[in-house]
């Protein structure tokens, strides 16, 4: 989609850290970290918010699961504890109209989230 950020890295016109990419999703550094481990996985399909995902989504949401936790073995997160957030909409601080989830971790995090 034109003037989407993440659209952008994603078609490699706007510089991005990727560090996984399959044919449904891909990864790269969050620009802005807010741990030691801050990774945004993005699906590759323009889906604004996650509460624009249909059903047809959900195979889709579920990969990134899956990239997730192999992204968290990869960076050495997994046994010490990762999480991974989605803010939906702006007043849950949705900054980037792409839908995309933070893997984060490196940290000790505390609940709930401020
Ligand atoms: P949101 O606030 O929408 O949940 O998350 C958007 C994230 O995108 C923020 O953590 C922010 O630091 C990150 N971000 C904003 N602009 C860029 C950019 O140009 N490149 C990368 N890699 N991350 C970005
Ligand atoms: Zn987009």
């Amino acid at each position: 989609m034109d003037d989407c950020l993440f659209c952008g890295i994603i078609e490699g016109k706007i510089k991005g850290d990727i560090v996984y990419r399959n044919d449904n999703v891909v990864a790269f550094k969050d620009v802005s970290p807010k741990a030691p481990v801050h990774i945004l996985i993005v699906p590759r399909k323009h889906i604004a918010t996650l509460l624009d995902a249909t059903v047809e989504d959900h195979k889709l949401i579920g990969e990134v699961f899956g990239v997730a936790n192999r992204l968290a073995e990869e960076h050495g997160i997994a046994k010490s504890g990762f999480r991974v957030a989605v803010n939906c909409g702006a007043g849950a601080g949705q900054s980037v109209f792409h839908l995309h989830f933070h893997l984060l971790g490196g940290r000790a995090f505390s609940w709930p989230p401020g």
